[in-house]
């Protein structure tokens, strides 16, 4: 019989969304009349944009015709996609990024955990708590988080971001060798400034660490001191590694394209000390396991940053940042401790009374029918704390937050 990547076994106790979804399930069971108003999983509710299903159409017209018709693509990305990319989302801020340094997936999930296959077992990992799950998870499949203890994993070092040190984590008190930065934040909506970045680069820099740095959420700052990318950063091509999504950006969920940042800077070593270059490992797996996003998918990613595009991609983060304004406002009006929302589509909302975020939770699904996101499912550091999204449709955000001031 074959035998099992036992690290799997290990991944039990995260239930996380069947929790949640039994707990609702219940609740419609008893309660078949009610409404049920849900901001607890981050997916988006607004349709495409229009500039993106022209293209869209437009090259399956393309792959119907024997003339324009293509197969296989390129491994890394079409140029016309990739030159799209660097010269919308970097060269303006005075980034340069080259051709080879860029990798078109089919998202920012996949390649923050297929990442990992290129790393070996024995890295220490840091992440701050709480924190998207997927980064956890992905590294107790390969071995690298140790066992799960009283909450946590010992092989982890969980970096505390709360309301007591402003979300801002600390460095980490012992030495990691990966460490996964995710900004503006899921789940705490949270961000970093520059200058709080900076020091996340530097200490990478002395210290040999490697930064993953997920910017899933980048299109939703407002502030001008939040940095956009980590490149924005000297020295950060040396020590990171950049995801971006157009999922939430231009509501690509069900779409699928997401692109990564290899820089041919970055360097990782051999346990002799040998130094081997992440682009050429990320470009060997990447060639071996994957081969390319659909061209349709990328035709209509591409048109994300047409003129048109543009436009419609803004109205969309507009409405979204509209609901994140509408959710702040009536959970400050009615007494509630709230972060985030302000440069990402995350609510993160304080239990009252020192509840449990679980308690919250059922208080929330059974008083004012509403479903959030309990904190602590993602990570210790969670708990006391209940995640709201953005995404929600205008109206059922308006009435989840009358519900919330009656409660
Ligand atoms: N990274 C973060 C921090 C996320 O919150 C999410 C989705 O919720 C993703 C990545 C996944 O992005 P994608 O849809 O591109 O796989």
């Amino acid at each position: 019989m074959a035998l099992v990547n036992e690290h799997f076994l290990k991944l039990q106790n995260n239930y996380l969304f069947a929790d949640i979804s039994k707990k609702v399930d219940a609740f419609k069971a008893a309660h078949p009349r009610d409404k049920i108003i849900r901001l607890g999983i981050g997916d988006v509710t607004q349709p495409l944009p229009e500039a993106v299903r022209t293209a869209m159409h437009r090259a399956v017209d393309e792959m119907g015709d024997r003339d324009t018709f293509r197969g296989y693509g390129p491994y890394q990305g079409y140029p016309f996609l990739i030159d799209a990319i660097i010269g919308n989302d970097f060269a303006p801020r005075g980034i340069a990024i080259e051709p080879d340094e860029v990798f078109i997936s089919d998202g920012a999930k996949c390649d923050t955990g297929n990442i990992g296959d290129i790393l070996g077992c024995a890295n220490s990992i840091g992440v701050t708590d709480p924190v998207y799950p997927v980064y956890i998870d992905t590294n107790v499949m390969a071995g690298r988080a140790g066992n799960f203890e009283a909450g946590r994993w010992n092989g982890i070092e969980y970096i505390s971001c709360t309301a007591e040190n402003n979300f801002i984590p600390a460095l980490p008190s012992r030495k990691v060798d990966i460490l996964y930065l995710c900004y503006p934040n899921n789940p705490t909506g949270t961000t970093l400034s520059r200058d709080e970045l900076k020091k996340w680069v530097d200490y990478a820099l002395e210290n040999d660490v490697l930064i993953m740095y997920d910017a899933a959420y980048e299109a939703y700052i407002q502030d001008a001191d939040v940095p956009h990318s980590i490149y924005e950063i000297e020295g950060a091509k040396k020590v990171a590694i950049e995801f971006r999504s157009f999922s939430k950006t231009a509501g690509f969920t069900g779409v699928r394209c997401g692109y990564n940042i290899v820089p041919k800077e970055l360097n990782g070593s051999t346990l002799e000390g040998c130094s081997v270059s992440l682009n050429t490992l990320w470009g060997r797996r990447f060639t071996t396991k994957f081969n390319g996003t659909s061209y349709i998918t990328q035709r209509g990613a591409e048109a994300v940053y047409s003129p048109e595009g543009k436009q419609e991609v803004k109205a969309l983060i507009d409405y979204y940042m509209t609901n994140a304004a509408i959710m702040r406002r009536g959970l400050i009006e009615c007494g509630f401790d709230v972060y985030g929302g302000e440069n990402a589509p995350y609510i993160w909302l304080k239990t009252p009374g020192g509840m449990s975020s679980w308690e919250f939770f059922e208080k929330l699904l059974n008083e004012a029918k509403l479903v959030g996101t309990p904190g602590v499912g993602f990570g210790p550091s969670g708990e006391g704390y209940l995640r709201l999204t953005a995404f929600g449709d205008r109206n059922e955000t308006l009435e989840a937050v009358e519900r919330l001031s009656v409660l």
